[in-house]
């Protein structure tokens, strides 16, 4: 596959910092949330509370810190031997000729989402969006996250190729979770993306994990009232 670094888009949405949550945009009128955050929220709620809403910082873990060191490489690697094109440019030339990507930066005002693909695929018969994960097992968490890339790109491209999501084990080749993106996966993940919309507009409250494991191993559970 041809490598393709896309640095160009051609819609620039005006963007506002929300005046109180820290990464919250707001986009054509919408608040808009990193995609990203679909992953903390499948783990605990109450950490998307305590570092966005009430600004807790906490420490850098060892895998945190590895998994950026690999990314930036393979990052810097493709960059110098890919082609710098426009995001329409590659949608349209993918229709005849597939293309790889990385850190495509989707965006969707409508559902109030934004995030950069770690991955993809664009062939003439589908459309393979990849997000890098240390460790093989497909938590609901990263799946989600991988679901709303899926959204962003279809809402921002309207491309009517079929779409898949992956999950791939960091540094290596290893596809450990495919899946379609079905009608009702678009489905379910808007009802997902609706919520953690609900937590920051104060319609929702955020719900603290009931699995002591996940506290026993939280960047937050120092500064958390609910740490078991
Ligand atoms: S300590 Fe537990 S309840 Fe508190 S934010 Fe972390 S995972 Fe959630």
């Amino acid at each position: 596959m041809e490598q393709k670094n896309i640095t160009q888009y051609s819609i620039n949405y005006e963007t506002k910092q929300h005046p109180s949550v820290k990464g919250l945009q707001i986009i054509e009128g919408k608040n808009n949330f990193p995609i990203s955050w679909l992953n903390k929220q499948g783990y605990c709620e109450y950490q998307l509370y305590l570092e966005h809403v009430k600004n807790i910082k906490s420490p850098t873990t060892p895998e945190m810190t590895h998994g950026s060191e690999i990314h930036k490489q393979l990052e810097d690697i493709f960059k110098q031997e890919s082609a710098q094109v426009s995001f329409e440019e590659v949608i349209e030339s993918s229709k005849s000729e597939a293309s790889m990507s990385r850190e495509c930066f989707v965006i969707s005002p409508k559902y109030g989402i934004r995030g950069h693909i770690d991955e993809i695929w664009m062939k003439p018969e589908e459309i393979v969006i990849i997000d890098d994960k240390p460790g093989r097992t497909p938590y609901k968490s990263t799946m989600n996250q991988v679901r709303a890339y899926c959204l962003a790109f279809k809402d921002m491209s309207g491309d009517d190729r079929k779409i898949k999501g992956a999950l791939r084990e960091r540094g290596t080749e290893n596809l450990f979770w495919i899946e379609p993106f079905t009608e009702d996966v678009e489905k379910e993940i808007k009802f997902t993306i609706d919520r953690i919309h609900g937590l920051f507009n104060g319609s929702k409250p955020f719900m603290p994990t009931k699995n002591p494991k996940k506290c026993h191993s939280c960047r937050f559970k120092h500064d958390c009232e609910h740490a078991q």
